[in-house]
């Protein structure tokens, strides 16, 4: 499952340096989430640092994305795929 970032973001800046997979990004108004590089941390940490850092907790697991932890494995070993090919 995704993460998602509510409308209750104060657009603080903490959260997005602390996504591995670089899957935070400022939006029209709120920072969201692409969830389609959003891996709950799983391949780099036990927990989702973006969930530890937010002061206003607004970052709740996305509904719509559910994914079980080996597809979340799955998106991480692709994730780190394709950033090899870019480089
Ligand atoms: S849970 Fe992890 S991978 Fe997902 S947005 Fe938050 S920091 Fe990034
Ligand atoms: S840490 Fe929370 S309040 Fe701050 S920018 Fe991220 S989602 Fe918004």
């Amino acid at each position: 499952m995704a993460l998602l970032i509510t409308d209750e973001c104060i657009n603080c800046d903490v959260c997005e340096p602390e996504c591995p997979n670089d899957a935070i990004y400022m939006g029209q108004e709120i920072y969201e989430i692409d969830p389609t590089k959003c891996t709950e941390c799983v391949g780099h940490f036990d927990e989702p640092q973006c969930q530890q850092v937010c002061p206003v907790s607004c970052i709740p697991f996305n509904p719509e994305w559910r994914e079980s932890k080996e597809k979340l494995q799955a998106k991480y070993e692709r994730l780190q795929a394709e950033l090899k090919t870019a480089t």
